[in-house]
């Protein structure tokens, strides 16, 4: 059993790549040899911290076999699929890389990139995140997701065309307040840019899926709605929370006091009697209820913001083959028994 931060005795590389991983057996072996080739031709030094999102097929093994045979090869197991950005969030815990690269473990996103992207990087900038001008994905989800795109630049002002690329490369600092949960990760650029530090865009090679089948479905788009009102409360809103609410408030309170002096006039004269149909009643109803339930999901989020860093909603299993160790067996019994609160039972690290 390992505890992260690595081994502080080793002298922190330059490159640290973090790479979620989930059910991806086929590709694993070529993008560590895809990997290796092209940092080989760089001359940086590197880790790789692969995070195993709870994978059911030959994931585990296929790991465990990579950082067994390279020390510079880490692997992060959590105990269930707890989702892309928990995967993200777990290995930006872990790297210590003075630059964090991540990339999707399907092949889909190009190694010969990465140098063209440390370019951009020594332009000044504190992320840069991918491009993938030529997508090879269907159409059902290459269209949600321009309009996605088109969607968060309006309202982040961050004009970047492709938030959602697995593909970036972060300084370290730009990650420094950044914790990833639910479905976040499109959102790191437009949490990075809230920071204050600065972010560009490399167009990036993107290549059709070779092995297994992608994870995400065109359901995605309501879940980003939601994460874009998340993102904007607890970023650009989050010490001044009453101007996200105020101004829909006072918006829509208008309208209800506009609607109330015309029907008072009408009934006042005369010209109407207002017996409203029962339908009425229920539609008001189910608005008002709908608002509310929008603004204590969003109160939530907030709440949630502020102690993000003392909790994460995933769990690590100390390795991928003691995930319950048998109680009968005595030649089985660990050393010490790990903690048992979930801060440092986080921070337990598999290799
Ligand atoms: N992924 C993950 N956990 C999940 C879903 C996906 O770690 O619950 C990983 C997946 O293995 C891949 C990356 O996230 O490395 C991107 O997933 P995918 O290729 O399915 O997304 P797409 O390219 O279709 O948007
Ligand atoms: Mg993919």
């Amino acid at each position: 059993m390992y505890y992260f931060p690595l081994d502080q005795s080793n002298a922190a590389p330059v490159l640290s790549f973090v790479i979620p991983v989930f059910n991806e057996e086929g590709s694993l072996r070529k993008l560590d040899q895809a990997l290796r080739a092209e940092l080989e031709d760089l001359g940086l030094s590197y880790e790789i911290v692969f995070v195993n999102d709870g994978s059911h097929d030959d994931t585990a093994a296929i790991l465990d076999e990579l950082s067994e045979n390279d020390e510079r090869i880490n692997v992060i197991h959590f105990r269930r699929n707890f989702g892309k950005a928990a995967g993200l969030d777990a290995g930006f815990q872990s790297a210590r890389g003075r630059v964090v690269i991540t990339m999707d473990a399907d092949l889909q996103d190009d190694p010969a990139e990465i140098r063209s992207m440390l370019e951009k990087l020594d332009e000044g900038y504190d992320l840069v995140s991918g491009w993938k001008t030529v997508r090879h994905d269907p159409l059902d989800k290459t269209l949600p997701s321009k309009v996605f795109n088109w969607v968060v630049s309006r309202v982040s002002g961050l004009k970047l065309h492709d938030f959602n690329c697995g593909f970036k490369a972060y300084r370290r600092e730009a990650l420094a307040n950044i914790r990833l949960y639910g479905e976040l990760h499109r959102f790191v650029p437009v949490l990075v840019h809230w920071n204050g530090f600065r972010v560009a865009e490399k167009t990036v090679q993107h290549h059709p899926r070779q092995f297994g089948k992608s994870k995400f479905g065109a359901e995605r788009f309501l879940k980003g709605l939601f994460d874009l009102m998340t993102v904007t409360l607890t970023t650009k809103f989050r010490g001044r929370p009453l101007h996200f609410f105020g101004y829909p408030a006072i918006a829509i309170g208008c309208l209800g006091a506009i609607g109330l002096v015309y029907l008072f006039t009408l009934s006042i004269l005369g010209l109407d009697d207002l017996r409203p149909r029962p339908m009425l009643y229920a539609a008001m109803v189910a608005i008002l209820t709908s608002v509310q339930l929008l603004g204590i999901g969003l109160l939530g989020e907030l709440i949630k913001s502020f102690n993000r860093s003392e909790h994460t909603d995933y769990t690590i299993a100390p390795s991928r083959t003691v995930f319950a160790p048998a109680i009968l067996d005595k030649t089985n019994t660990p050393a010490s028994e790990p903690p048992l609160d979930n801060k440092d039972a986080r921070r337990t690290f598999t290799r």
